[in-house]
């Protein structure tokens, strides 16, 4: 398949030449469409198959490119079964390799002894023998033996690279249609090259300066267009919507005089900000950001305070019922004693409480609603809100706020989450809420001491568990799994509670996992909390939000199944109140991954600098992948490693709305059409 000249930017996937229906469905998958989305759709790497190597000089384990030949074939196995290994003996003029198709024994005819192969894959060595599995193979010389420097493109189930390569190819002449659409200064001042040229050489490289310069100029575009409509959503709603605008004359003394502690810096600092959302006549969005136990709650119960003494309701939202459950035990507490009528709303209210609260929400009898995602069912009605909150935010997609939102007419949003986010990233992230980040920890708080131990010394760990309970004190264990498995070798949490149980007969010892119903898992954490169970085992179901004082220690099993910002949220769980508290790292590994995260996880207790390694260990994908910030997808750039472009291109994207805060000017057209493209039905644009 040759470039074909005819094409154009906006034609159909299908008027490439060998792409029929079956195929450009899968390209839909990718959200591939036209011939533009194709030339869009950025390699993720190159195979550098410039030069080929010899066999001796090769190195292992690493791509490589070899030309041999062939001196012997044999399949093996029984004859019977369709599972028969091919070997193949290749050499060149400095030594020998075997080659291994497991299931190989159809291919056993394509290798004719003495035909000269190129090869491209892994060495390894095995017991002294150098071998290759599954190598990619060219006849040499043959048409598909190209050499180059060669993309590999993301694929989707059922598409190949030759597919893509070849496809590609085709659409080749076509990138030449695309002309500069960024304004002149901008090109100027940051160095920008052709944008048909990137396309050109992020496809057909030559060489790896040009893929350099056409890397940065498409991140610099991709990155221009997201912050730009960011930067717009912002500044949007910073003009036009009016909010619900809080009493200034509202004092926050009588609920601060209830609260059993003093507010630390962190949260007088993010209540300030709130404050002045609150008063200020245009609507609040705000993120607080604040560590697991930094107090979040507080904070906003502050700002729920104020809403309802202005006249407003406010409404909560959190992940799962036992969280709600926490949350109205504090603010009836709370709340109560001030005349504050706050009620909570589940999947497991009863139809007829479900329509009282209903009724009562509609009038305006109930001040404050707290509930899981029952809160945002079509039939719940409010009278007046005043105030949304949705609590650990990262489990919510950004719809479910906007839902909870439009129930009220512009009310003051305020989310919270735990989930520590760089501090650069969350202006991406978050890019269209203020954002506060509690910093403080209350004080009296001891910190967590972290051990790292294996399972040899399981027996000490449990016994020292034991310790603590007869003074008083409650316990968590994690394990990765459920169940015991085959496959994978680590203790699940059934296996670990059976255990204990048996050596620890006096110790009350609970289990709780994903695959039990929510109100077992309810019932089980509802007696951890009231102090009727001693020592919890549970899978990370209990990752989120929790709040218990006298749990002190945190027995983390396998702890190399874990990602840091797991294992961090899971030792926020203990230190929660003056007791000194402890977390046990038991690890079942000596990877190096598995060795980073627990040198990190032993040597600091912030979140931030957590998350800032963990990006680091994982890369954002694996973090921001699953599009529940609501953040479009990304093409090319890599927020992480290329945090310092993120830096520079805001400053850019900043300056040019300020100057067109519509995108209306010519200049800016290709740009809005971009952004329109790239924020499509997530964010409602007025564009
Ligand atoms: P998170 O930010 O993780 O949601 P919580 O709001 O659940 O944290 O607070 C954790 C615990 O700290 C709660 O028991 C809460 O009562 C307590 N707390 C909050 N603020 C303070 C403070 N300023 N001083 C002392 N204890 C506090
Ligand atoms: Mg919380």
């Amino acid at each position: 398949m040759g470039s074909d000249k005819t094409l154009k930017l906006a034609d159909s996937v299908t008027s490439i030449k060998g792409v029929g229906k079956k195929r450009a469905e899968l390209l839909g998958k990718m959200n591939i469409h036209t011939v533009e989305d194709l030339l869009y759709l950025f390699p993720r790497k190159y195979e550098d198959r410039r030069h080929a190597v010899t066999i001796m000089e090769a190195p292992f384990n690493q791509d490589v490119l070899l030309e041999v030949h062939v001196v012997t074939k044999q399949v093996s196995g029984n004859p019977y079964s369709k599972k028969r290994l091919l070997r193949v003996l290749v050499e060149d003029n400095t030594g020998s390799l075997e080659l291994l198709f497991f299931n190989g024994k159809y291919l056993a005819d394509y290798f004719k002894l003495g035909q000269a192969l190129t090869l491209f894959g892994k060495i390894t060595l095995n017991n002294g023998r150098r071998q290759m599995a599954h190598p990619e193979f060219h006849i040499t010389g043959d048409k598909d033996d190209v050499r180059g420097l060669f993309p590999v493109y993301p694929l989707t189930e059922g598409l190949y690279q030759g597919q893509m390569r070849s496809m590609q190819l085709a659409v080749r002449e076509t990138a030449r249609e695309i002309k500069e659409w960024l304004p002149e200064k901008i090109v100027r001042d940051n160095n920008l090259c052709d944008p048909a040229y990137a396309i050109e050489n992020i496809h057909f490289p030559l060489a790896e300066r040009p893929v350099l310069e056409s890397r940065y100029r498409l991140i610099f575009e991709e990155l221009l267009t997201l912050q730009s409509g960011l930067f717009y959503i912002k500044r949007g709603r910073e003009r036009s919507e009016k909010g619900v605008s809080i009493s200034k004359k509202v004092t926050l003394q009588p609920f601060l005089d209830i609260l059993p502690f003093k507010l630390t810096e962190g949260q007088q600092r993010t209540l300030k900000q709130i404050e002045e959302d609150l008063e200020s006549n245009r609507a609040m969005n705000r993120l607080v950001q604040g560590d697991v136990g930094s107090g979040k709650t507080a904070v906003a119960e502050l700002a729920m305070y104020k809403t309802v003494k202005s006249g407003f309701q406010a409404v909560m939202m959190a992940p799962t019922e036992l969280l709600t459950k926490q949350h109205i035990a504090t603010l009836k507490r709370h709340f109560e004693p001030l005349g504050i009528d706050v009620r909570l709303l589940s999947g497991s209210t009863r139809a007829k409480e479900r329509s009282e609260i209903l009724d009562d929400l509609k009038s305006g009898k109930i001040d404050i609603l707290v509930g899981t995602h029952a809160v945002i069912q079509p039939d719940v009605e409010f009278a007046n809100l005043g105030l949304v909150i949705t609590d650990e935010q990262h489990r919510f997609g950004v719809n479910q706020r906007t839902v909870l939102a439009q129930k009220g007419e512009n009310p003051n949003i305020l989310v919270m989450t735990a989930t520590p986010i760089p501090r650069t990233l969350a202006v991406i992230l978050y890019g269209d809420l203020d954002i506060s980040v509690i910093d403080t920890l209350p004080a009296g708080r001891k910190p967590i001491r972290t051990f790292l131990r294996y399972g040899d010394s399981r027996k000490k760990i449990y016994d020292f568990v034991e310790g603590k309970v007869k003074e008083g004190r409650q316990a968590y264990v994690v394990a990765p799994l459920i169940e015991e498995s085959e496959a994978i070798d680590c203790k699940s949490a059934e296996e670990i509670y059976e255990e204990l149980r048996k050596l620890y007969s006096d110790l009350r010892i609970g289990l709780v996992h994903g695959a039990m119903k929510q109100q077992e898992k309810d019932a089980v954490m509802e007696s951890f909390a009231a102090g009727l169970i001693d020592v919890l085992v549970s899978t990370v179901v209990i990752e989120v939000g929790i709040d218990v004082g006298n749990a002190t220690v945190m027995v983390i099993e396998n702890c190399e199944r874990f990602g840091l910002a797991q294992l961090h949220q899971l030792r926020g769980r203990v230190g929660r109140s003056g007791h000194q508290s402890y977390c046990i790292l038991i690890c079942g590994s000596d990877s190096e991954t598995a060795r980073k995260r627990n040198e990190i996880m032993c040597s600091t207790e912030d979140g931030f600098v957590i998350a800032e390694e963990d990006l680091k260990l994982r890369g954002p994908g694996e973090i921001f992948g699953t599009r529940q910030h609501g953040l479009p997808e990304l093409n090319i750039t890599d927020l992480v490693k290329n945090a310092d472009m993120l830096e520079k291109v805001k400053y850019v994207a900043r300056d040019l709305i300020d100057r067109d805060p519509e995108l209306e000017l010519p200049e800016h057209a290709e740009l809005k059409k971009r952004v329109k493209k790239m924020f499509g039905e997530k964010i409602q644009l007025r564009l």
